[in-house]
């Protein structure tokens, strides 16, 4: 037998580092040392680590009623969390799907607004249309809609090829404008996209607010997504938004991202953060006039899960709500995101540093060699995993990422701390940053 580790790690030949405890905004490996959770895991840790209201709300109803099959029965929890996250939005949506991640989540969207289609005689409308640098999830279907290519490239034999369409990326435009003067090129691109593709065969359009691992936290120009929505609305399309990433207050503010733009999805995927790590929640919220198609129609929606609206995981959802409202949390990342931000503009100065964008408690770093013409450097250097040991190595950990530059090259860091960070650890943060940044020139010179 081999002395592999019998779990698979990232790399099945070298074991992560065990972490053994989690409290606040911090983690501990088994020696002691202390890690700043500068990324809240995969985003995920947003109230942090070892929330006792949680982990106590989910004992109770696990010794209640563990768990019930969708199909066979409801449940109180479940009813009173979709009744809640139905009026997290800025107007009210009309009903929520349950599911376990957030890749399952994007794949609900996606068969929710086939479902709507179908129930409206539309039944030529399947194809999804998406954006090359974007992150949807690790399934099949969700990975052939992602614009990733690292991540896909293993795997295109099992995907059904989708549209995809340029991103908007002002750092990189793809169509070499300037955002005060691009007029929007990157949405109208949906517009060329759908009529290429035959507007009777579009069902729906899918993109994430504000980019996440694909473009360490870029935001689509103003008025972007408006623009979205009517050509959207033009072609009888739906507008999925990937909110898994940037809901559960990540952007400070608001419950959901898109409620920070006008432009309302029709469907909005959600995951993450909903379930703040105590729980694999995730889910699709439709808009009301979504769910009165689909009601008009034959009503059902029978693309079932084992786990959907599992109990335990609907009391974990509600008191994840509890706990943001006790602790006023939107508005709390809306603040703290106000300070991180000011704070990050500092490390524009640092030689390496070429963009630093974002909002609320989602930030993003492109890492370039010439700050002049956004040169990145070279995709085998890897240095966005060195960043990541350098970060690591002042007690932070961030969460690294590669392939802004058109798939090809580009290192990237996404800074995103739970939502219950204070100004001080802010401080704190930033000033790691500035040490790992500091170690990775040396590295550089080395
Ligand atoms: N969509 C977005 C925007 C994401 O960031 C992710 C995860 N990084 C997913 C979907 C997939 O979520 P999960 O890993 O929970 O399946």
């Amino acid at each position: 037998m081999s002395d592999r580790p019998r779990l698979i790690h990232v790399n099945v030949n070298q074991p992560s580092l065990q972490a053994v405890r989690g409290e606040g905004i911090y983690l501990y490996d088994a020696d002691g040392n202390r890690y700043l959770d500068g990324c809240s895991g995969a985003l995920v840790a947003n109230l942090g680590h070892g929330a006792g209201e949680i982990a106590r709300a989910m004992a109770v109803q696990s010794e209640t009623l563990p768990y019930v099959f969708r199909v066979h029965f409801s449940s109180p929890p479940a009813e009173a969390l979709a009744e809640r996250y139905c009026s997290l939005t800025r107007n009210p949506m009309g009903a929520v799907l349950f599911a376990n991640s957030g890749s399952e989540a994007v794949e609900a969207a996606v068969k929710l607004a086939r479902t709507r289609h179908l129930s409206a005689g539309e039944t030529e409308r399947h194809k999804i249309i998406s954006r090359w640098q974007s992150y949807h999830g690790i399934t099949a279907g969700a990975l052939a809609w992602s614009g990733i290519a690292g991540r896909r490239k293993d795997f295109l034999p099992y995907f059904k090829e989708s549209p995809h369409i340029p991103p908007a990326y002002c750092y990189r435009c793809w169509f070499g404008k300037r955002p005060d003067a691009c007029e929007l090129q990157c949405a109208r691109a949906l517009e060329t996209a759908i009529l290429t593709e035959g507007p009777e065969t579009v069902s729906a359009f899918i993109a994430e607010p504000v980019v996440g691992s694909a473009l360490a936290a870029a935001a689509a120009p103003a008025g972007y997504f408006q623009l979205i929505r009517e050509i959207c609305d033009r072609y009888g399309v739906l507008f999925i938004a990937d909110e898994v990433m940037t809901g559960a207050g990540r952007t400070g503010g608001s419950f959901f991202a898109s409620d920070h733009f006008p432009g309302e999805p029709h469907i909005i995927a959600f995951g993450k953060g909903v379930g703040a790590g105590y729980y694999p929640l995730a889910g699709a919220l439709v808009r009301p006039e979504i769910i009165d198609a689909i009601s008009a129609g034959s009503g059902l929606y029978s693309a079932s899960q084992s786990h959907s609206a599992h109990p335990v995981g609907m009391a974990a959802g509600m008191a994840v709500l509890d706990y943001m409202e006790a602790h006023r949390l939107l508005q709390h990342a809306r603040e703290m995101g106000i300070h991180l931000g000011n704070r990050l503009d500092e490390l524009r100065s640092h030689a390496l540093v070429g963009d630093v964008r974002g909002m609320g408690l989602m930030w993003g770093l492109e890492l370039v060699r010439d700050k002049e013409s956004r040169e990145p450097f070279p995709a085998d250097r890897n240095l966005y995993m060195d960043f990541y040991e350098c970060a690591r190595g002042k007690g932070m950990v961030l969460l690294p990422s590669s392939g802004c530059n058109r798939g090809k090259n580009g290192d990237m860091a996404l800074i995103a701390p739970p939502l219950i960070i204070t100004r001080p650890q802010v401080d704190e943060l930033v000033d790691a940053l500035h040490g790992a940044l500091a170690d990775l020139a040396g590295r550089l010179c080395a």
